[in-house]
């Protein structure tokens, strides 16, 4: 069956068109597709471009990473560059202060190489000296031989030991030679002097460490009592050789035995030893020789038929490098002194202790000058007894000094600095003054005060206690009595022999204080005034021994005669105040009577008239 024509023709047109409509629209999806293909090649191209790119850009990145890397590693090579420059820069400075060190120890050699030379000539000097001064002590030695030789044939005849013997030997000596001997020579022994000593010393001890030297004093004991004996100055001589003949067998040819004034001598030892063991040997050598010494000195010496026994005491200090001679020679006084205060015939050596003594004096001295404007002075005062009844009858003025920081302190710890400073002076007036003050009201107890050396030294003494008494209006002069050591009262010197006449011409009382019965005469005390005769604390203690019991004995008989009355000192127990009552001490002083009593004290006993027994 057909379709219509009109529905055919609208068929063929609707075909037709849908064609073209289709051909168009494939046209333009042909159109499309190729500007899509275009677009998806271009994208393509692009892609590809792209990826060049990124491939570009990551060679780049890397190319960029090695290189930052690499500015890294730079980076730390300047780094390490720049410590290395700092470190440089540190070296360098280290350089420069080392070659301104390395100048400076050099300029410093030259000035010590410059010293070496100075000292080197000096030493040269100085061996020359030193060789001198040796000839010139061996010279001295052999002369002092020479003649003891020349002596020896004497033997019966009385010695001389006479210098200008010495030079008549020698006629041709030089003038200078001769008077420089004089000048080094003692006269007494023909030995070296202590100035020779000395200048030999000088030059041992500047040697160098490596000698040690040790120099002992030697005294004799009681030289001045032996020269009392002896008044003869040919006998004295006699005796000096002797016993320096004796002395010098026990050192070594090297050593030096030289003397002085009052019978000291000098041994010096000389070792070519430093150090700590040469400190060692050369005490030990010098000990050794020196008990010799005290060996040799247990026969008697025989002078004009007459036997003598010497007592020695000897200090010795050991010195080596650059130590001072009047160092050295002080340390063998103070251990000298030690010595003496051991007894007879000791020998000691120096300690450092021994300087404490001294060393405190410089400590107290200015201390002490203030004290008496300070008003730290005080007196303490110790009664004088009557022992038969233990009676009151006098009182001793003893002075303390409230020290600041130390308390009070006893005479014994600042009398010696207050005489070698002089401040006793000025302290004796201040006690005369007070002692004249507080008598007055107890008008008949006899006041005793003590003098020490130095004051009795002053040549207004005597006037300026007068003048005390004056002022305290006290008419009885008597009953002030100062004390005097024994030995100011034996040989008194002129200024005090004259302070005594003065004493004498006041009538003040004078009392010899420490007797010991060993230099003063028990003969004519009434003419040296001495109207009280202390004995000294040293007797009482030995009161047991009948000898002691018998010098007492001698004194109360003598004393007696003289009208001079006994104070036995230190009685300290019941046993000593029997044996001073049974022969017949009138009064004494001491702890089984009384210790020393305050002002107040004193007077509440005095007032109370209680006794001391
Ligand atoms: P000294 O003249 O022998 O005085 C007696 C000393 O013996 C006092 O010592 C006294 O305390 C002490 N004493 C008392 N009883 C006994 C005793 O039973 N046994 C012993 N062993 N001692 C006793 P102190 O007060 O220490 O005086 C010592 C020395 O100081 C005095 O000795 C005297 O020489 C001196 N002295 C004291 N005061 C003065 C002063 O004002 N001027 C001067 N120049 N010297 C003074
Ligand atoms: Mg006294």
């Amino acid at each position: 069956m057909g379709y219509p024509e009109h529905l055919h023709a609208a068929l063929e047109q609707l075909q037709e068109h849908l064609l073209q409509s289709w051909e168009l629209s494939l046209h333009e999806l042909r159109q499309e597709n190729e500007s899509l293909r275009q677009e998806i090649a271009q994208q393509y191209e692009e892609n590809l471009q792209l990826q060049a790119l990124r491939a570009e850009l990551t060679a780049l990145e890397s190319e960029r990473t090695a290189q930052l890397e690499s500015r890294k590693h730079e980076a730390e090579k300047l780094r390490e560059l720049e410590q290395q420059t700092g470190k440089m820069s540190q070296l360098e400075s280290e350089l420069q202060e080392l070659r301104a060190a390395h100048q400076e120890a050099q300029e410093k050699e030259a000035e010590i190489l410059r010293q070496l030379d100075v000292v080197k000539q000096q030493l040269e000097a100085e061996a020359a000296q030193s060789s001198r001064l040796t000839l010139e002590i061996v010279d001295l030695k052999l002369a002092h031989e020479k003649e003891i030789l020349r002596l020896r044939g004497l033997a019966d005849g009385p010695l001389k030991l006479n210098l200008p013997d010495l030079v008549d030997e020698d006629k041709q000596a030089d003038p200078h030679q001769e008077l420089q001997r004089l000048a080094y020579q003692d006269l007494n022994t023909g030995l070296p002097n202590l100035n020779l000593a000395r200048r030999y010393l000088s030059v041992e001890l500047s040697k160098t460490e490596k000698v040690t030297v040790a120099l002992a004093i030697l005294r004799l004991e009681g030289w001045s009592e032996i020269q009392v004996l002896l008044p003869d100055q040919e006998m004295q001589q006699q005796l000096l050789g002797q016993f320096s003949q004796r002395v010098r067998v026990c050192l070594r040819a090297e050593d030096v035995l030289a003397s002085g004034a009052e019978g000291e001598f000098w041994a010096i030892f000389p070792l070519a030893s430093g150090g700590p063991l040469g400190l060692k040997s050369a005490t030990e050598l010098a000990q050794r020789s020196l008990t010799k010494v005290l060996e040799s000195l247990k026969s008697p010496f025989n002078l004009n038929d007459h036997k003598l026994l010497l007592n020695l005491w000897g200090g010795l200090a050991v010195g080596q490098g650059q130590v001072e001679v009047e160092a050295l020679v002080r340390q063998a006084r103070l251990a000298h002194q030690s010595a003496v205060s051991k007894g007879s015939n000791r020998l000691a050596l120096f300690q450092p202790e021994l300087e404490r003594p001294a060393k405190r004096r410089e400590t107290i001295e200015p201390l002490l000058r203030q004290a008496l404007n300070r008003e730290q002075f005080s007196l303490r005062f110790l009664p004088v007894v009557e022992l038969s009844s233990g009676q009151i009858k006098g009182v001793e003025a003893l002075v303390r000094w409230e020290h600041p920081t130390e308390g009070i302190l006893e005479p014994a710890q600042f009398l010696d600095t207050a005489c070698a400073s002089g401040v006793i002076v000025a302290l004796g007036e201040w006690v005369m003054s007070c002692v004249c003050e507080m008598s007055r009201d107890f008008r008949s107890l006899y006041w005793f005060i003590n003098l020490s050396h130095p004051e009795l030294m002053q040549a207004d003494l005597a006037r300026r206690l007068t003048r005390s008494m004056e002022a305290a209006q006290l008419n009885r002069p008597d009953y002030i009595v100062v004390e005097c050591q024994e030995k100011d009262l034996a040989k008194p010197d002129a200024r005090v022999a004259a302070n005594l006449k003065e004493f004498r011409h006041w009538k003040i009382g004078l009392a010899v204080d420490d007797f010991a019965f060993a230099e003063l005469p028990l003969k004519g005390l009434d003419k040296r005034g001495i109207g009280f005769l202390k004995i000294s604390p040293k007797i009482t203690q030995d009161l047991d021994q009948p000898a002691v019991r018998n010098l007492v004995k001698g004194g109360l008989i003598a004393a007696e005669a003289a009208g001079a009355r006994v104070v036995l000192k230190g009685i300290e127990n019941q046993g000593q105040l029997d044996l001073a009552l049974e022969l017949g001490c009138p009064w004494g002083q001491g702890h089984r009577l009384s210790g020393p009593l305050s002002w107040p004290e004193l007077e509440e006993r005095l007032k109370s008239r209680q006794t001391c027994l």
